[in-house]
């Protein structure tokens, strides 16, 4: 039995059995990582509101090699993240980014994907609500960036010479990015993207935010981060959280039920 102390958020919760629940965690120092919260479920004594979806603290994780669920000793919660629980975009949003990071975590210690991860959550939990989605978009390209597999904006991504800013350039989610005029002209397909958006994804893949009013840019701009990250995941599983952001059809904001 190997005893690790890190940092860690969680990203889903389940029941489990009678008494328990468990969690799935993004840890500072181990990964993505499954534990079993014995008695979690039958009394709040033992983890409190600590294991809250998307509360942040120190968990302490008991594993055994070998085996992929490990034993939850306890959860320190330092920060809650109220804000994401009273409001459906800001919850939607959550969800969202929390799939990102367990669709394409491994369970080996990777700071800089949690660092991208918490900062996500904190500033949509602290979103006003019609900023929910774009801090979301923000987020989801910052973390594709963390995860090495951010698109190009301003170079193409075959030739790597400087597409002009502010002008219309296709976009190509296999070729990893903007295309120049004559790399677009042989690729097959692709998306043609207004100034405007690729100035948005320059701002959020440089940290800053960018907002969209307009719902249907917006809505293209979702389109464009689910077909990108589609394309770099190794499986087609659904992306069931992504898709209730993208699609508004999550319900039931005032009681925030496991997601992703
Ligand atoms: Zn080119």
């Amino acid at each position: 039995m190997t005893l690790v102390v890190t940092e860690a958020i969680v990203l889903h919760a389940f029941d489990y059995l009678e008494s328990s629940r468990i969690v799935r965690l993004l840890t500072r120092d181990a990964g993505v990582r499954s534990a079993l919260a014995r008695g979690a479920r039958a009394s709040r004594r033992r983890f409190g509101s600590a294991l809250d979806l998307f509360a942040q603290g120190s968990a302490e994780l008991h594993s055994k090699p070998g085996r992929e669920l490990d034993t939850l000793g306890a959860f320190d919660a330092t920060r809650h993240r109220a804000g994401l629980g009273t409001h459906l975009e800001r919850f939607a949003g959550a969800g969202a980014i929390a799939e990102l990071a367990l669709r394409f975590g491994h369970d080996a210690a990777d700071a800089g994907l949690f660092d991208a991860v918490a900062r996500a959550l904190d500033e949509l939990a602290a979103a006003p609500g019609d900023r929910a989605r774009d801090c979301t978009l923000a987020a989801g390209w910052r973390i594709l960036l963390e995860l090495g597999v951010a698109p190009t904006i301003d170079a193409c991504a075959e030739c790597h010479s400087a597409v002009a800013v502010d002008v219309p350039a296709m976009f190509s989610h296999p070729a990893g990015g903007t295309l120049c005029a004559r790399c677009a002209h042989l690729a097959r397909g692709g998306r043609t993207l207004p100034g405007e958006a690729r100035a948005a994804l320059r701002d959020w893949l440089g940290g800053e935010s960018h907002a969209i009013a307009d719902r249907q840019q917006a809505r293209a701009h979702q389109r464009l981060l689910r077909e990108f990250v589609r394309e770099h995941l190794a499986d087609d599983r659904p992306l069931r959280a992504f898709d209730a952001w993208e699609h508004d059809t999550l319900s039931g904001a005032s009681s925030p039920e496991p997601v992703a």
